[in-house]
């Protein structure tokens, strides 16, 4: 029976090994290997080579092939010293990965040579446990609530549909959430527009929203934008950089407006839109789905637009559609699950049901088809009477 040592040396004899220097030589090439770090997580957690992918030695074999599906990929795994890093070289060559190497000395000998490494950002105590419930599930987990933090969202409205999904981005932890909103506090709002309250009433839309959302979480930062989105302005906000547009805007010329932009920007819009008892939301990802042109490629004529400012609307429907809006904004961000990209989900608070429909990119759509008619913003005409707020 061979002991620890001699085992270490057989296998040593059977793997590759490299040296730091080559390793650090190799780092700026095109074809670099891939490092391979296979300490425990509070090894990586206090330092690791620039750009390592981690899995810890006790996962490596279950999880490898997902994580790195070519076998022919050139790899370096490495550990604190270069004895994990042998163990799994070995393992790796019989899994078939046929270009593995050991660092030789492991991480230890990287530092030791002064090389640069990497310290993964963490969530402090107070987010770990502001956060648990994130961290508990596998689709978000501290990777996903640090992904989350550095997000930006741009919500359009600050009135029934985004002051739910503002509540709940904020409370998510979505880092930087900014708002698009004109009006000030009404009292024929409170009924529905949850993040304003009755010691709000007068102020802008967007300081009471800003005021509720950082109470809420101070991790957030509220941009605020007290304006009504135009072609004047739109590119000018959207130059703060928005990685998901949510769209609560309750009139036809600025739902215009954001499909445009957002298609010329890349930047997936959650859409909703509510009615009486009758609520809507999809997801506008441009290129990968259709957007709102590809359903309707221009206004309604002002004779067949509905009255809007006389619809009305049951107090909670907002809070749903504009929840579900939260909910696929948090995925977009996370990159967990299917989105309603091409899926309008309809919804019925009368008779609580769920519908959905498949809605299809259309070739010639003007803004996202193969030749688009439309290249720059139109400021189209308010069809209601007066201010109307979703
Ligand atoms: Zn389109």
């Amino acid at each position: 029976m061979a002991t620890y040592r001699e085992l270490l040396a057989q296998v040593k004899e059977e793997i590759d090994e490299v040296s730091s220097p080559e390793v650090l030589g190799r780092l700026g090439d095109l074809d670099r290997p891939l490092l391979l770090d296979v300490r425990e997580r509070d090894e990586w957690q206090e330092g690791h080579l620039p750009g390592a992918l981690h899995v810890p030695r006790s996962n490596l074999e279950s999880r490898v092939e997902t994580l790195i599906p070519d076998r022919s990929r050139e790899i370096v795994v490495y550990c604190a010293v270069g004895a994990r890093s042998a163990f799994a070289a070995k393992s790796l060559g019989e899994l078939g990965y046929d270009n593995v190497a050991s660092l030789a000395g492991g991480f230890t000998d990287w530092k030791r040579n002064g090389y640069d490494f990497q310290t993964p950002r963490a969530l402090s105590a107070e987010q770990r446990a502001r956060y648990s419930r994130h961290v508990l599930i596998p689709e978000v987990g501290e990777e996903g609530q640090l992904t989350l933090l550095d997000a930006r969202v741009l919500l359009i409205g600050a009135g029934g549909l985004g002051s739910p999904s503002s509540l709940y981005l904020a409370a998510a932890g979505v880092g930087t959430i900014g708002i698009v909103d004109a009006d000030v506090v009404d009292d024929s709002n409170l009924q529905r527009q949850i993040v304003h309250s009755t010691h709000t009433l007068g102020e802008p839309k967007v300081l009471s929203a800003k005021r509720a959302l950082e109470a809420l979480n101070p991790d957030v930062n509220v941009v605020t934008y007290q304006e009504r989105l135009t072609s004047e302005n739109v590119e000018r906000i959207l130059a703060d950089g928005w990685d998901v547009i949510v769209d609560g805007a309750d009139n036809f010329p600025t739902r215009y407006l954001v499909n445009d932009a957002s298609v010329w920007h890349d930047i997936p819009v959650v859409h909703g839109s509510i009615y009486r008892f009758e609520g809507q939301v999809t997801v506008f990802h441009p290129h990968a789905g259709p957007c709102y042109r590809c359903l309707y490629p221009t206004p309604p004529p002002p004779e067949l637009a509905p009255s809007c400012a006389e619809g009305g609307v049951l107090g909670v429907l907002p809070g749903i559609v504009g929840s579900l809006q939260a909910s696929e904004a948090l995925k977009l961000i996370i990159g967990a699950g299917e989105t309603l990209t091409g899926r309008l989900l309809l919804f019925d608070a009368l008779y609580t049901t769920f519908d959905e429909v498949a809605v299809k990119k259309d070739p010639s759509c003007p803004v996202c088809g193969d030749s688009p008619t439309i290249t720059e913003y139109i400021d189209y005409v308010e069809f209601c009477q007066g201010p109307v707020h979703a």
